[in-house]
């Protein structure tokens, strides 16, 4: 018995989200009904494949998360009430909530990805190998965390084995998000990677190296006025195409510059 617990474990921290039952599937259904699915034929999908039990569940974790985001009046009571939030899987197999990291006063937010392995370890975001790039290129144009710098998640628990976060797991933490953008009030926006710019600016479908280098402007439901925003490529990318962090500091000069002259 401890053996198969020892196992399970080592599979739910590897990422297996399911496993094989002994009754067959039909894949092939299956498939066909998510395709309907995404083309909003919902009910007929669901009615035939039995995935309603399935969809409904997601639906309404993000009308939870919204109803849970719409009552943070702070960003502490946001992060106690995330800490209590069950309808985000991820928090079943992560060690901790991973919120939020820096200087609450400044100007700026950045917005990454997920935590990673020592995030969760530590509770804190960008604390890894990635993060420790990510500090020295704020560092080079005198940004740091206790001066500057405030950072966060697009969403706030490690998805298992470190793969991105699926896009109902975006959808369920987005209300969460924005609600830390609205209580953090920003000058500037920094989306690091592509699923921060995948989650925050879902209508825009270009890649990194397409929109990077412009200041564009952002709003949500709970905002009242845009705000700026920009994006960067991600260290994690930085750290296997090294040649890029040319690319990196011309987007520091501007961003700089961005902040002194609004
Ligand atoms: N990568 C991210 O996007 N976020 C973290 O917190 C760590 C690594």
């Amino acid at each position: 018995m401890q053996d198969v617990k020892k196992t399970l474990k080592t599979y739910i921290q590897a990422g297996v989200t399911e496993l094989y039952q002994d009754n067959s599937r039909n894949l092939i259904s299956e498939k066909t009904a998510k395709k309907a699915i995404n083309k909003d034929n919902l009910d007929n999908a669901a009615k035939k494949s039995g995935l309603i039990s399935e969809l409904k569940p997601i639906n309404q974790a993000v009308k939870e998360a919204k109803i849970q985001a719409d009552k943070a009046k702070s960003l502490s009571e946001l992060k106690d009430i995330l800490s209590k939030f069950e309808g985000c899987e991820l928090y079943k197999t992560a060690k901790n909530l991973v919120f939020a990291d820096g200087d609450e006063n400044s100007d700026v937010i950045l917005i990454g990805e997920a935590p990673g392995a020592s995030e969760d370890e530590q509770s804190i975001p960008f604390c890894g190998i990635s993060g420790k790039l990510l500090d020295d290129i704020f560092r080079s144009v005198g940004k740091t965390r206790d001066n500057n710098l405030y950072i966060t998640n697009s969403v706030f628990w490690r998805p298992p084995g470190n793969r991105r976060p699926t896009d109902e797991e975006i959808a369920i933490c987005r209300p969460f998000v924005e609600r830390h953008i609205y209580l953090k009030k920003p000058k500037l926006i920094i989306l690091i990677g592509g699923t921060a710019l995948a989650s925050i600016l879902p209508n825009i479908n270009d890649t990194i190296s397409k929109i990077r280098g412009k200041i564009m402007q952002y709003k949500n439901p709970y905002l009242d006025t845009e705000i700026a925003i920009t994006a960067i490529f991600h260290p994690s990318y930085l750290l296997r195409q090294p040649l890029k962090k040319k690319i990196m500091w011309q987007d520091m000069v501007m961003i700089n510059n961005h902040l002194l002259n609004n």
